[in-house]
């Protein structure tokens, strides 16, 4: 039985920031990634992620705020007096050791001779039991990747630090390595703190997504509530796509809003809406491609009662496997991407058709308009 205590507790950053000269990379921020978690930080470059990480792991120091590590405010510390590990990119394995001296580094530093049966279950950790003798160069990408993961969990850090680990890898490969890396921090049960650009891989892998943006995170919380609950155009557009209406409260009904959007109206939840509420408030009514069904203007009359209602003429359509994606130029939104999945095919559904774009009145979220759009 491990203690909370022996895990290092959360990670906490208060009001941590780091500016260079007169530009700030991370304006000051309060972060806890719970212990035992697989924390993912998540946007595009130059976001402030990484400087965030590296105020974590001590190579980086804030020009403000504190990092606590459960009770014990690490702030101070140099990387190596910190209970934390970092896996890069670039794997910096030793070349002219092989996989298992590579991964026994850190105890043979440490003074300890008898390292067999710990680089043994490491290795089996990570799969490599059977490369051991084997030099970093007749391994594949993610072999050597798993080399870094094992070298870096040797020393039992209290939470592992991942910056961009998959970055070098092919596709298949990176997708192969996000289930193998979640799998490994199930079994250690460590924090891990995880940075990425890519969206799929944040969502597939982690409890919690900090969604970054000029510095600042812009919206927490797990992937199917980032990606299904929004709270600006930029994370709805960041986990992808989405289409926006600009509407306006015409009024409230039990406890939905009723918007006007041009010639239509739409129901959105009041829950679901992060905009004004009030009659006259300026929304973006946001829906995600996938939850729209397209009808042919013809059968109209066949759409069920109480769902969101848009009119528009297909401009383009792209069959892409397990779904077709449409392109809709409507009245109310200049273009509207539809995925239809799963819809039984209709030929009338090409370029230039008039058709009804549909959805559940629940799918709708509501966002405020005064904010930017990206
Ligand atoms: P990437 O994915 O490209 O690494 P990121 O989101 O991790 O991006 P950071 O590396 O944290 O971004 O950098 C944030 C911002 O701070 C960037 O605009 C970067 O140019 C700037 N920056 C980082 N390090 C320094 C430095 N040593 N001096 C000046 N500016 C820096």
């Amino acid at each position: 039985m491990t203690t909370a205590q022996e895990h290092g507790g959360d990670v906490r950053l208060t009001g941590i920031s780091k500016t260079y000269g007169s530009f700030t990379a991370v304006h000051p921020l309060d972060l806890t990634v719970p212990q035992g978690s697989f924390f993912a930080l998540l946007g595009a470059s130059g976001c402030g992620k990484t400087t965030t990480l590296r105020m974590i792991a001590g190579l980086e120091e804030p020009s403000s705020g504190t990092v606590h590590l459960g009770d014990q405010d690490v702030t101070a510390l140099p990387p190596y007096k910190r209970p934390v590990n970092t896996v890069f990119q670039s794997y910096a394995l030793f070349p002219h050791l092989d996989i298992f001296e590579n991964v026994a580094f850190g105890l043979r530093r440490r003074g300890i001779k008898s390292v067999k049966k710990q680089v043994g279950e490491m290795l089996d950790l990570v799969q490599l039991g059977e490369q051991a003798r084997k030099k970093p160069h007749q391994l594949s990408g993610g072999q050597q990747q798993r080399v870094a993961v094992a070298r870096a969990l040797i020393n039992h850090p209290k939470v592992l630090l991942l910056d961009e680990p998959l970055g070098a890898l092919d596709l298949k490969l990176r997708r192969q390595m996000q289930l193998e890396l979640k799998r490994i921090q199930t079994e250690v049960g460590i924090t891990f703190v995880h940075v990425t650009h890519d969206q799929e891989e944040a969502m597939t892998m982690a409890d919690t997504v900090a969604v970054m943006n000029g510095g600042r995170v812009e919206q927490l919380g797990a992937p199917a509530d980032l990606y299904e609950n929004p709270r600006t155009t930029f994370v709805a557009n960041f986990l992808g796509t989405s289409n926006f209406i600009e509407a306006e409260v015409a009024a409230r009904s039990g406890d939905a809003l009723i918007l006007k959007a041009g010639d239509c109206k739409l129901t959105l939840p009041t829950a679901r809406c992060t905009g004004p509420t009030a009659t006259g408030g300026r929304l973006l009514a946001g829906v995600r491609p996938e939850k729209i069904s397209l009808t042919h203007a013809d059968d109209a009359g066949q759409i069920p009662e109480g769902r969101n209602r848009i009119t528009g003429r297909i401009a383009d359509s792209s069959f892409i496997g397990v779904s077709t994606q449409y392109v809709i130029d409507s009245p109310a939104c200049d273009s509207f991407e539809v995925y239809a999945q799963n819809i039984e095919r209709d030929a009338r559904l090409t370029p230039g058709a008039e058709v009804v774009l549909h959805w559940n009145p629940a799918h709708t979220f509501g966002l405020d308009a005064a904010q930017d759009v990206e």
